[in-house]
């Protein structure tokens, strides 16, 4: 009887290849966002099968325990966690689990945003004639430019227009990237 409910608990966390490139993703994804011991945390509470008790969970994780209920708190704030007690023996252990459901919104809403910045800038480079000091790197728009001669007002070198193309390349480059890693999440990208 015991064994059998132990299987079907460890059944519950069972990770196919998709929901193992989603937690790997946000795993990447929280360590940008909130630093390393968050990242620390998260992949605790991971290896943990989705749940891991407050409690032990600083010790266990190998961070300090007023940082890792920071953390948590703000993980609970994206939705991404769930607190509930539990009574283990005779104390209430305070359990915070994944909520396994709200990862794939949390990448997909994180990769959009990330994208929309990378195409204002895209436009931005595309639309605006940038100019270049040889001498100290300044740079300058063409109205700033023309203000000046064409001489960067610094130390009187003759301004050059910048080369964009490898900036727009890189731009392109990475939307792309981001284009695909919403694919894989099955996002219809146009
Ligand atoms: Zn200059």
């Amino acid at each position: 009887m015991v064994r059998k409910r132990k299987r079907k608990e460890e059944q519950k966390f069972k990770l196919d290849k998709r929901t193992q490139y989603y937690l790997n993703t946000l795993v990447d994804i929280i360590g940008k966002m909130y630093g390393d011991t968050a990242r620390k945390v998260i992949e605790h509470i991971i290896e943990s099968g989705g749940s891991a008790p407050e409690e032990t969970l600083g010790r266990d994780a190998g961070v300090k325990s007023n940082e890792a209920r920071k953390i948590l708190q703000k993980l609970a704030n994206e939705a991404l966690l769930t607190c509930r007690g539990k009574k283990v023996g005779d104390k209430v252990l305070h359990f915070w689990t994944l909520n396994l459901d709200q990862v794939e919104g949390i990448l997909v809403n994180r990769l959009k945003r990330t994208r929309e910045k990378l195409e204002t800038l895209l436009k931005y480079e595309e639309e605006n004639i940038l100019y270049e000091c040889p001498t100290c790197g300044r740079k300058y728009t063409l109205d700033n430019a023309l203000d000046n001669d064409f001489r960067c007002p610094y130390d009187d070198t003759i301004l050059m227009e910048t080369n964009k193309e490898e900036i727009i390349e890189l731009l392109k480059k990475k939307i792309k990237e981001i284009d695909d890693e919403l694919r894989k999440l099955g996002v219809r990208v146009a």
